[in-house]
């Protein structure tokens, strides 16, 4: 069986995060475990047709000196690039997003489309970390970045009592492929005077991440919400009815994707970047909900899941390297 010092599980920003402080500080026999196919969780963009676009975060804002000194080095190496805002610049990366996190995790051990079905919490002897198809992995020490509704069903019950409360929204995108220009201003991204339940509209051309016309929706979470138990169908076809209002004239839609976000952003965050739910301190929980005590902002985002992401691996690395 194998054995590590350290899972962690998901590979988004703040799994990213905790492994590369973890690594810098000489932990060095870790592994991300991710369910998906790719590392960067809601860093996520999507091909359609010959187009690109970021379906999930769109950009990034910097408040700590932390972030802000990375960001420096991901600027020089062109990871990320200044899309739009002055004095508060908003930082996209060239590629998509997705790409940025596949930057930031070339280094990192990960085993993908591995999905984690329970995290076993004997007193005695390592953690038992089990996948859905079987495989059982030993481990030290466990840090679950997964969405806390999701994190919760990994753990037994003593550790989900000790879980704080937090809840998400979910948010509905539709992404539409267009044959001719988009009404969309640039730099491609609007978020004011939109229409009821929608959150923002980007035009992923005019952002500079696609060759061809790619405009994608997102909706609220209410809305998301209220229409949960609809037809893709019926989503996408109410969501469509947005983007074609930001056609140019003689342009059409030529195809049409929806994205389901289950867990978007949180309505109810917890103000410490992580908490140790296992015994002895060895499951740690973090993730974007996970918020500094002096987080001016109070709400989930891209500086949120690298804050506490780099906070649990400076945890962990304290109790292991005393550094
Ligand atoms: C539509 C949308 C728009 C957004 N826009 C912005 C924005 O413009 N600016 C901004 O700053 N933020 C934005 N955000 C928020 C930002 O994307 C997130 O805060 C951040 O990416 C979260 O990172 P994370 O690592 O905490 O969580 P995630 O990215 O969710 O990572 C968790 C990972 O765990 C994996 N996982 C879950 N369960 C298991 C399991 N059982 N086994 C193995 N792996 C598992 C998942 O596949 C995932 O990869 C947006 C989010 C969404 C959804």
């Amino acid at each position: 069986m194998e054995t590590k010092e350290v899972i962690i599980i998901g590979g988004g920003l703040s799994g990213i995060m905790a492994a590369r402080t973890l690594m810098k500080k000489g932990v060095e026999d870790i592994l991300i475990v991710e369910k998906s196919r790719s590392v960067g969780g809601r860093l996520a963009t999507r091909r359609i047709g010959e187009g690109k676009a970021d379906l999930g975060a769109q950009f990034f804002t910097v408040r700590s000196p932390e972030l802000q000194e990375d960001v420096g080095k991901w600027l020089e190496a062109g990871w990320v690039k200044r899309w739009f805002g002055n004095p508060y610049p908003r930082y996209t990366s060239p590629g998509g997003m997705n790409t940025l996190a596949k930057q930031l995790a070339v280094t990192i051990p990960v085993k993908l489309n591995a999905r984690v079905s329970s995290i076993r919490d004997g007193r005695d002897g390592p953690l038992e970390v089990e996948l859905e198809n079987g495989e059982r992995i030993l481990t030290n020490h466990c840090v679950v970045t997964a969405p806390a509704p999701q994190a919760i069903q990994l753990l037994t019950e003593t550790a989900q009592s000790r879980v704080p409360t937090i809840s998400f929204a979910p948010c509905f995108v539709g992404m539409f492929t267009f044959d001719g220009a988009s009404r969309i201003p640039s730099p491609g991204h609007v978020d004011e005077g939109l229409p009821d339940g929608v959150e923002r509209v980007v035009d992923h051309n005019k952002k500079g991440i696609s060759s061809t016309v790619t405009v994608s929706v997102y909706m609220k979470g209410d809305w998301s919400k209220r229409n949960e138990r609809l037809e893709d169908d019926a989503i996408l076809g109410e969501i469509q009815e947005v983007a074609e209002s930001y056609l140019e004239k003689g342009s059409a839609v030529t195809g049409a994707q929806l994205k389901r976000w289950k867990y978007a952003e949180a309505e109810v965050v917890v103000r410490t970047p992580f908490v140790d739910v296992g015994e002895e301190g060895r499951i740690i929980l973090c993730g974007d909900a996970f918020l500094r005590e002096n987080d001016e902002a109070g709400r989930t985002r891209f500086e949120s899941a690298y804050l506490s992401g780099v906070s649990a691996g400076d945890g962990l690395a304290e109790k292991l390297k005393g550094i």
